[in-house]
């Protein structure tokens, strides 16, 4: 071991090697390994890892059986209880061999050593993790490797410079120079961004894009994973993006590491960019896409049953979609394992008619709208301070990865950051949602019209960027239907 370091690890802290390979000398193998390094230092810094040791095995060939004195030295002194646990850029930049890899996993338990790659995290002490190292060691086919490291470099330094990445189709939104906007495509894309953000769903927008004759450059229908990934993509609002990525890895994460302005003129503003990606990129968002092949239920998660519980508390679960002899109902779901009281339901027609109404006439009042304009122009001081935080955190990352400060100021520093940021974060995603009544708001008429035309998902959309949510009171028995069981909480 080269570098100094405690028997222990300070307050229970994970002491982290970085073994870092580079399997073949060809065109700046230094540089290579420097970037694994940076790669794996930040990685660290996420994990919460003590970066204690680096182990650079330069210039040794993948295959040829050469030693490799690095990769012995970690082995020794994990074995002498030094390393609690190791950052690797890839599962084939630390062993060569499936036999090799058996004796890291006999390590791991052994010793409780985790293993982090940059390439995504790997637990060996999960057989599921065990099968996935191994399947990617056995894919490292080194000739693939070889051509696949160049490539990645070439693309990494091509993606740094701001500059095009070669082969491949035309971009969307682009003519073939991929440097001039197609001002139609530019247009589509535009009025996609803005019904991502006021939370329409993807399938929606495709459905119809399709209707209207909008096809992918290669003539296709848009699908809702090409639309994600078109939307969400950092080369519309003129910038480049790196993904760390494998050959054999097929499925590219969502969002890539934003390196570069890019040389190409952006179709939208860097601020929307972050946003619909942060908006695409939000997990809830998936479940909604998922549920979205059923029958589709306008109010689903905004509906709250307000039935009383035992302590006089209202229920407050969501209320779903479920008909009962055929007629659409929202329910107080009986789910067993959950606080929803099961005791409370309403006609599902006449609930929508009733919210729609509602709504249409909180948004023909011009005071009702002046209010949520005030809560959307904080939009954009929110959007500042996140980057400012982000950026800040990202600093403060840097300093612990070169040591200028300890992990422990980081800790402290960090900590009201990341707070400020998730509360911002949760505001920012609330106001986004307003940008869809521009269009829609009217008289009281034509907003009816244009309710008329839109699908479910446009017009939830519509509702949420009003209300919060709307509770449901017990229904009064004497009244077949009573509007003042649905207590409304406007977001403005
Ligand atoms: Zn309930």
């Amino acid at each position: 071991m080269t570098n100094s370091m405690g028997a222990k690890g300070t307050g229970g802290t994970r002491r982290a090697a970085i073994y870092c390979r580079i399997s073949q000398d060809r065109g700046g193998a230094g540089l290579g390994v420097a970037r694994q390094e940076q790669d794996c230092r930040a990685l660290c810094a996420r994990m919460g890892w003590e970066v204690v040791a680096v182990y650079p095995d330069n210039d040794v060939s993948a295959y040829s059986g050469a030693p490799r004195p690095k990769w012995q030295e970690l082995l020794a002194d994990i074995q002498r209880g030094e390393i609690d646990a190791i950052a690797v850029w890839h599962v084939d930049r630390l062993t060569r061999s499936p036999r090799e890899l058996e004796d890291v996993i006999d390590l791991a338990d052994r010793q409780g050593v985790e293993l982090a790659t940059v390439s995504g995290e790997i637990d060996l002490a999960t057989p599921t993790g065990r099968m996935v190292a191994r399947m990617l060691g056995a894919a490292a086919r080194h000739e693939a490797e070889h051509k696949a490291e160049r490539q990645k470099r070439q693309r990494r330094q091509a993606a740094e410079a701001g500059r095009i990445a070669g082969g491949g189709k035309r971009s969307f939104g682009y003519e073939d120079d991929r440097m001039t906007i197609r001002l139609s495509e530019a247009e589509v894309i535009r009025e996609g961004v803005q019904r991502v953000l006021a939370n329409e769903s993807l399938a929606s927008i495709c459905r119809d894009w399709h209707a209207r004759g909008i096809v992918s450059p290669a003539g296709k229908p848009w699908k809702p994973s090409g639309l994600r990934r078109l939307l969400a993509s950092a080369r519309i609002s003129g910038r480049r993006e790196h993904t760390p990525r494998s050959s054999w890895e097929t499925t590219r994460p969502l969002l890539g590491e934003i390196v570069a302005d890019a040389v190409w003129p952006g179709i939208i503003s860097h601020e929307q960019s972050d946003r619909v990606r942060r908006v695409l990129s939000d997990p809830a968002r998936r479940r909604n896409v998922e549920g979205a092949t059923k029958r589709s239920y306008l109010l689903s998660g905004v509906l709250r049953c307000g039935k009383p519980k035992a302590d006089g508390e209202p229920c407050g679960y969501g209320m779903v979609g479920r008909p009962r002899s055929g007629v659409p109902r929202y329910v107080c779901p009986n789910v067993p394992g959950t606080d929803a009281c099961g005791g409370s339901a309403t006609n599902a027609d006449r609930t929508d008619d009733h919210v729609r109404d509602m709504v249409l006439a909180a948004l023909e009042s011009p005071l009702f709208m002046q209010r949520l304009r005030e809560e959307d122009d904080t939009g954009n001081e929110l959007y500042d301070e996140i980057r400012e935080d982000e950026e800040e955190l990202e600093a403060l990352a840097a300093d612990m990865g070169e040591r200028r400060i300890s992990r422990k100021e980081w800790m402290i520093a960090r900590q009201p950051i990341e707070d400020r940021l998730n509360r911002n974060r949760a505001k920012l995603a609330k106001v986004s949602r307003i940008a869809v009544l521009n269009d829609f708001v009217g008289s009281f008429e034509d907003m009816q019209e244009r309710w008329q035309k839109m699908n479910n998902s446009q017009r939830r959309a519509i509702v949420s960027a009003c209300v919060r949510s709307v509770e449901v009171r017990p229904a009064n028995p004497r009244q077949r239907w009573d509007a003042d069981r649905f207590v409304f909480d406007w977001i403005a």
